[in-house]
């Protein structure tokens, strides 16, 4: 449940011949230190490219922890369908498949997260997609849970 299924070296390898190429129909995307760093508004450039590039193939929903003002501002600049806080990993997944109005097993679930983002896309039987952090907190809390993600960030069964 806490191994992702694939583990890529950035946002920019999920492509829309990747995600076709392994049955995915949909992208269920974080926020947070997956699109953007954490805590910022502003969308790196080659981030805005590449999600403009996907969302012309697939639907894409934004699913966040974050608070709901800061996820409001940004979800409008990219025009999205989302929602936020999520509380991930327990809840949000199922509406975001519902919104998308695919079966999980043809949904990429992609965050950089192992306990939110990897655990909660395998609960609801997604295909989990780990990218590495934008941006490493620099809280002793987010070292921790790194410290205790690290030998999860690996496909399962495989070497990454
Ligand atoms: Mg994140």
């Amino acid at each position: 449940m806490l191994f992702p299924r694939a583990v890529l070296p950035s946002l920019l390898h999920l492509t829309p011949e990747w995600l076709r190429a392994r049955g995915l129909k949909g992208v269920i995307l974080d926020l947070d230190n997956t699109l953007l760093p954490y805590g910022e508004e502003e969308i790196p450039s080659d981030h805005r490219t590449w999600l403009e590039g996907l969302k012309a193939e697939m639907p894409v929903y934004l699913l966040s922890n974050a608070l709901p003002e800061r996820f409001a501002r940004v979800q409008k600049a990219l025009g999205l369908p989302g929602h936020a806080p999520a509380l991930k990993p327990w809840l949000g997944f199922r509406k975001a498949l519902r919104a998308l109005e695919l079966p999980p097993s043809q949904v990429a679930v992609v965050g950089d997260q192992i306990f939110t983002d990897v655990l909660g896309g395998n609960l609801v039987g997604a295909y989990t997609v780990l990218v590495p952090p934008l941006r490493e907190r620099e809280f002793f809390y987010t070292r921790f849970i790194r410290m205790l993600e690290a030998p999860f960030r690996k496909p399962r069964g495989g070497t990454a």
